[in-house]
């Protein structure tokens, strides 16, 4: 079984530990011509290069997923030179963002099979010109309820996932609508283990993990060290009680983490507003396995479990094979 990254097709035996949700750059529809925020893109692949190659060498991790979505500022051509340069598998996503932040009004007037035909081709053939094929779909929706056009792409992520089995990741604003995304996928004719319902942590009800778990999908604590959003603790809190239950094969762990970002989030603190720009440096991408991973041995998590979370999960997630059953418990 292979599965796509930015150099090609490895076999998912060889994802090693892997990271489902950090970016290399990210830049929202229209920052690009904001000339308060310049651009340097070899600075930034530098600044990347230099990120990542801690992350393998001192973290030990091996694969990186990019769900970054089309219109954000994916650029699939410098994922390549950095995996290049580094020799972390990177793996790109099709598929749009929210409608509150995303989608091209282009696209907003496309049937769900037009814009699924568009994801079948960069899943299937590659991105533009670049030969760079996605390894899986991006879904995002917003809060408090998904709308009627975001709807429409999880439609199309569908047509899409059922064309070429590639699984799917998603965004959710604040950890809510995770349940909701899952009945679209089962309505879309998805099964729910083939679907990472991401952003969950932001959400600190232990009942809306244990939902998510028992819907049968991956429940993505995956926004570590966000904590403008949601503590660390209560992040691991769930994350422990939610592996005590056995659900241990449901859960992955990574941090949303960008090496840069280009624009000004102007509907954020200018305290955040710095720490995405870079101004004070951005979110250390170490931040999981040194800060985090202790917290969750201190809960009584075991290197086991941690395997679990950062090497099969993942694998499994792409080689689509069923949740493992009943891990965790003590
Ligand atoms: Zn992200």
């Amino acid at each position: 079984m292979q599965v796509q990254t930015v150099l090609g097709p490895i076999d998912v035996n060889s994802l090693g530990r892997t990271l489902m949700h950090e970016h290399v750059f990210v830049c929202f529809p229209g920052a690009e011509f904001d000339p308060e925020s310049p651009y340097d893109r070899r600075k930034v692949a530098d600044e990347a290069v230099k990120r990542i190659t801690e992350l393998r060498e001192r973290c030990k991790v091996n694969t990186f997923v990019d769900p970054c979505p089309i219109e954000t500022g994916r650029d699939v051509e410098l994922m390549r030179e950095v995996s290049q340069r580094t020799g972390m598998n990177i793996i790109c996503a099709t598929g749009f963002y929210t409608e509150d932040m995303g989608i091209p009004p282009y696209w907003r007037k496309h049937t769900a099979q037009d814009i699924a035909k568009l994801y079948i081709r960069e899943l299937r053939e590659g991105v533009g010109s670049t030969g760079i094929r996605a390894g899986l779909i991006k879904v995002a929706t917003g809060a408090p309820k998904i709308t009627a056009l975001e709807e429409r792409l999880v439609e199309a992520a569908c047509i899409a996932h059922r064309e070429t089995n590639a699984p799917i990741l998603t965004h959710t604003d604040g950890g809510v609508m995770g349940p909701q995304q899952q009945a679209l996928f089962k309505k879309g004719g998805v099964d729910p283990s083939r679907c990472l319902i991401g952003h969950s942590c932001a959400n600190p009800d232990l009942n809306y993990h244990l939902t998510i778990a028992q819907g049968g999908s991956y429940v993505g604590f995956d926004r570590i060290g966000k904590v403008r959003e949601q503590t660390d603790e209560v992040r691991a809190a769930n994350l422990a009680q939610l592996i005590r239950r056995g659900f241990a094969g449901n859960a992955m762990i990574s941090q949303d983490c960008m090496c840069a970002f280009r624009g000004k989030l102007v509907t954020l603190t200018p305290e955040d507003q710095k720490m995405m720009s870079g101004a004070s440096g951005p979110r250390p991408m170490t931040h999981l396995f040194d800060v985090f991973i202790p917290m969750l041995k201190e809960q009584g998590i075991g290197e086991d479990v941690l395997k679990v979370l950062l090497e099969d999960n993942p694998r499994r997630f792409f080689a689509g094979e069923p949740i493992a059953q009943g891990l965790g418990k003590p």
